[in-house]
């Protein structure tokens, strides 16, 4: 069995956003926006609910207006999970979201500029104990940081953050964590690993408006990805042109991929398919897909098309099934326990997961079907005899090629 590799996490001072814990070693958080007016109570909080469930820790209201502060009032007590407000513009409306009980407030240094508002939202924070994200947008960087760093710069971006954690020293507030996110991903990276050189502060890890799917998500994933296996960043949030429910899906998804969650959904690997594959892949890998997350079942399972290479090259899975001639071998941690036909290959994977959930693997491996083992081994050698070890016959259309190569000259 393949070993663990664990990625080493950067050393951070902690702050805690209601009930969770940000940096110094807490698991890296999954947070996500709502999409609704925040004066509108029931709307949000039903968003609210629907992120939770999709595995996401903390969420972000905007608090644009006096009567989204009203609306915070209401959601707070009624929330799953900690309400963080974003504040633009007006520092008066970040007042506003502490009287109305927030777990956090993000500021955007590039539109909140003046040193005074700056301190006495910080002081009024430090009050009531509540932490603040410095959230820095290479979109809105201050106009006067990008003129003298030529631009937006990873420089630029970090110099804007230790610019407001300057005005927040000088209140003694230090329950900070900070934000340089830009939509270019590698000045994204670069401002992250700078800014991770210059502060202990927890980092919250972005590619800002990163776009719809699935442009969206290989951006996130690139930017957020690299920085998390470089062991940089402490809370994340993919900003997804979608759903939020799927950027929750997403940010969770990717954590766990990383390691640095414990699995909480499936985890299906399949094989490409080649020529040898004896079923459509593609088809019952994202039935197998759907019909685990749905239930919820965090196990690796695999999908492979056939099972002249399909049981070895997935060993470590916790179970999968491989096609043979008609039917569909499953396997657990490597090892054929049933042989099921073709049309039950999927029910087949579904009820040896929620097996495995009750049992554990030992006593599914115990219970394996004796004859099982044999018949895959005959399935497979049966099906090199039909193929051969070249099941796409490269070496027939070399020669092929060789042959009219040498017919040309
Ligand atoms: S050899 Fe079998 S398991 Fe490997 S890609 Fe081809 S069909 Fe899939």
């Amino acid at each position: 069995m393949a070993a663990a590799t664990v990625i080493k996490r950067r050393q951070t001072r902690q702050v805690q956003v209601g009930s969770v814990l940000v940096g110094g070693g807490a698991p890296v958080s999954v947070q996500s926006m709502t999409t609704t007016k925040t004066a509108d109570v029931d709307a949000t909080l039903a968003q609210i609910y629907a992120l939770a469930g999709a595995g996401v820790d903390i969420v972000r209201c905007t608090c644009n207006d006096i009567d989204a502060a009203r609306g915070l009032a209401q959601i707070v007590p009624r929330s799953p999970v900690p309400i963080v407000a974003d504040i633009h513009f007006q520092y008066r409306l970040a007042l506003a979201a502490l009287e109305a009980g927030v777990d956090a407030l993000r500021l955007n240094p590039g539109n909140i500029r003046k040193p005074e508002h700056i301190r006495a939202v910080a002081s009024a924070a430090r009050e009531r104990g509540v932490p603040i994200r410095i959230g820095v947008n290479g979109g809105s960087l201050d106009p006067d940081i990008a003129d003298r760093f030529g631009g937006v710069t990873p420089e630029a971006l970090v110099a804007s953050a230790l610019q407001e954690l300057a005005y927040f020293d000088e209140v003694g507030f230090e329950d900070v964590k900070i934000s340089v996110k830009a939509s270019n991903v590698p000045l994204m990276i670069e401002a992250y690993r700078l800014l991770s050189t210059r502060t202990d502060h927890p980092l919250h890890l972005g590619v800002t408006e990163a776009g719809p799917l699935p442009a969206g998500l290989i951006k996130s994933v690139a930017g957020i990805g690299t920085l998390l296996a470089e062991g940089i960043g402490d809370t994340i949030r993919l900003s997804l042109t979608a759903d939020p429910v799927e950027e929750a899906k997403a940010g969770r998804q990717l954590l766990e991929i990383l390691g640095l969650r414990e699995r909480k959904s499936v985890d299906l690997i399949s094989c490409p398919s080649c020529g040898r594959a004896e079923v459509d892949v593609i088809a019952v890998a994202s039935q197998a897909q759907d019909a685990l997350a749905a239930r919820e079942i965090p196990l690796q399972v695999a999908v492979m098309g056939c099972v002249v290479n399909g049981p070895g090259e997935a060993r470590d899975a916790d179970l999968g099934i491989a096609a043979g001639r008609s039917k569909g071998h499953l396997f657990v941690r490597g090892q054929v326990v049933r042989v099921v036909d073709e049309a039950q290959m999927v029910d087949a994977l579904v009820q040896e997961a929620e097996a495995i959930m009750a049992e554990g693997i030992e006593a599914r491996l115990a219970a394996a079907d004796a004859g099982a083992a044999a018949a895959a081994e005959a399935d497979r050698a049966a099906m090199l005899d039909d193929k051969g070890l070249d099941a796409n016959n490269v070496e027939m259309v070399i020669k092929r090629i060789e042959a009219g190569a040498g017919g040309a000259s």
